[in-house]
């Protein structure tokens, strides 16, 4: 078939158009080891921090069938607690525990999951639409560069005791914050609320709900009013004035608070509101800083409560980052509203740049039926690529039309590396309006024309008959979707392929079940656009990671059964330039099969 370049263009300031596909999970994976490359593909997500806010919107985002990278340096909030309480069906799970589940899951759905410290965050968008990348140090030291589309930001806060000797070697254990992770675990124990402000009453008259023996150490840092002291009285709480200098330890268990006269009150336990700093290092560069927290209690970067969008287009916050009371369950659950809100971004912007690729599509189409171009779909697979379906549907209603897409002519390559060829038997992946399969047949070779569209078979097939009857007889045409079919082994005398350019994952594979079809002594011919071509003035979907290099596809023929007779890039005029003629170059390789 006849196929260049003419397509649905997307590479409009909403391009939007480099992933979101199933097929691009591997092909994600691929990539994760070529960072700090400019063509590093360009992830639908990157979560940074991993927490239970950025796994629940990773977990999100790859059910959604994003490619989703999290990176994560792997210190949650909650890592001095045995157990994580109140999450439902889980409940007291080891924190750790829970996040190597969630990486799990992530994984299971094809994210992937880096251990690492991301340090900075610039923004690369082009004519408007977001575009991030992220700089990661690996535990190692190592670095390397994420590209993302958008960005979840889940990276937590830290919290910050007061200073009071023995405090933190407790933190989680017997010293705590939150009634509602440890309450039950202190229940009826003597609670002692350390005062650090005056988020300390609050706490003090919520401990009272798990124990009838609670103080309030007021160390120096609140000072009830009469109200205060009157609730606390009502409900049986003593005050201690003067300031808190130590935890007593007996035993590996917190005994008693020691004030600075040297007095001990017996306690089982001590409740202390930490003062929390949002991590937002990471956000500086993109003007995200952190501010104050309403309640007093320390810092957040703000974000819509539901959503969690920034102020910043793009980029969406989750978790204690931007809420420090949430809960393990609750900053789960604003993962998750953060990863469906990315998503629905994405599916808006990839229809906007769908409908605008149909608009210039249509524009293109009245050129072309005015030029008659050679011109050529991306591919011949079915394949989403950036919010484009490449499946079968498209195929059928790219061929559905009335007139060619067209010319008719065969393809260069194919002219060039088969003219010198005994005819034999063919087979021709992808032969859309029959060009090549017609060409070969003329010249005397029995064909197989496959491809994915019958509206494309049912047009090659008329041609065919129109052109050549004689030469029609010797063409049998087949519907086939080459990413589920595999030609029947040692079958023919040529296997040709002109431009289908499939996902990476699926390319491979492929073109090597090609080369399986020859028979020893026969050719496979495989021809593509070359990378150059999204840099020139052709009709290109802009979708680098479809294409592929000579080196590649010499590399799948083993030199042992191959002989590789043509391996070069070839420059040619095409009448589609967006202006008129352009050159291009093919990608061209050649294989013969040892006899
Ligand atoms: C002692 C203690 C016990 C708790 N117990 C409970 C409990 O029993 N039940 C409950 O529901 N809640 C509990 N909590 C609250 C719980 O810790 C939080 O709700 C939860 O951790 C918030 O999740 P998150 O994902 O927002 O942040 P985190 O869990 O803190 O996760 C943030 C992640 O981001 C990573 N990170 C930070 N900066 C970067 C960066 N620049 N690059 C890469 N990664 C980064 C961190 O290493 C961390 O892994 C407890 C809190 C504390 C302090």
């Amino acid at each position: 078939m006849t196929h260049d370049t003419t397509h649905p263009r997307t590479d409009s300031p909403e391009t939007e158009n480099a992933h979101a596909h199933a097929h691009a999970h591997a092909h994600a994976h691929a990539h994760e080891t070529e960072h700090e490359n400019e063509h590093a593909i360009e992830h639908d997500a990157v979560v940074i921090g991993g927490g239970a806010a950025g796994l629940s919107a990773a977990l999100t985002l790859a059910r959604a069938r994003r490619d989703v990278v999290v990176v994560d340096a792997g210190e949650p909030r909650n890592a001095p607690a045995d157990g994580v309480h109140g999450f439902l069906g889980l409940d007291g799970i080891a924190p750790l525990e829970l996040l190597r589940r969630g990486r799990a899951e992530v994984e299971s759905y094809g994210g992937i999951v880096v251990s690492g410290t991301a340090t900075d965050v610039r923004r690369t968008g082009r004519g408007g639409a977001p575009g991030f990348t992220v700089e990661v140090t690996a535990p190692d030291g190592g670095h390397r560069t994420l590209r993302a589309r958008r960005l979840v930001v889940s990276t937590g806060l830290v919290d910050a005791l007061p200073p009071v000797d023995g405090l933190s070697a407790r933190w989680g254990r017997d010293v705590v914050h939150c009634p509602y992770c440890h309450g039950w675990e202190v229940r009826d124990r003597a609670i002692g609320v350390i005062g650090t402000g005056p988020m300390s009453m609050h706490q003090t008259l919520l401990f009272r709900q798990w124990s009838d023996d609670v103080t309030l150490f007021a160390n120096d840092r609140l000072a009830p009013d009469d109200g205060d002291r009157a609730r606390l009285e009502a409900r049986g709480v003593r005050i201690v004035e003067g300031p808190v200098a130590s935890v007593r330890v007996e035993d590996d268990r917190l005994t008693g608070v020691v004030l600075a006269d040297g007095t001990t009150v017996p306690v089982g336990a001590v409740a202390v509101a930490t003062s929390v700093a949002a991590r937002s290092d990471v956000l500086v560069s993109l003007g995200l800083d952190a501010e104050p927290h309403p309640s007093g209690m320390g810092t957040i970067v703000a974000a819509d409560p539901v959503t969690g969008q920034s102020a910043e287009p793009g980029v969406w916050l989750a978790g204690n980052l931007t809420n420090p009371g949430h809960q393990v369950v609750m900053a789960a659950a604003s993962g998750v509203m953060a990863g469906a809100a990315l998503n629905m971004d994405l599916v808006s912007a990839e229809t906007r740049a769908a409908v605008e690729a149909v608009e210039t599509w249509s524009a293109d189409a009245t050129r072309r039926s005015a030029t008659a171009p050679e011109t050529a779909p991306p591919s011949q697979s079915p394949h989403t690529t950036g919010g484009e379906l490449f499946d079968a549907a498209y195929w059928e209603d790219r061929y559905g039309t009335e007139g060619w897409a067209w010319s008719g002519d065969p393809n260069a390559a194919l002219v060039d590396e088969v003219a010198a060829l005994t005819p034999g038997r063919a087979l021709d992946i992808g032969s859309g309006e029959g060009g090549d399969a017609i060409w070969l047949a003329r010249r005397g070779w029995t064909v197989t024309g496959t491809d994915i569209a019958v509206n494309a078979l049912d047009k090659a097939r008329a041609r065919a008959e129109e052109v050549d009857a004689e030469a029609a007889g010797r063409i049998t045409w087949e519907q086939h979707d080459i990413t589920g079919w595999t030609p029947p082994r040692a079958s023919y005398d040529l296997v040709t392929s002109h431009f289908m350019h499939l996902p990476a994952a699926d390319r491979d594979r492929v073109f090597r079940g090609l080369g399986e079809a020859v028979v020893p002594g026969g050719s496979v011919l495989i021809v593509g656009h070359d990378l150059s071509d999204l840099d020139s003035d052709a009709h290109r979907l802009h979708h680098p990671e479809l294409m592929f290099g000579v080196d590649e596809l010499v590399a799948l023929f083993d030199p042992v059964e191959w002989t590789i007779v043509t391996a070069e890039t070839r420059e040619r005029e095409t009448a589609a330039g967006h202006e008129g003629p352009a050159t291009v170059r093919d990608v061209v390789v050649r294989a013969v099969r040892a006899l």
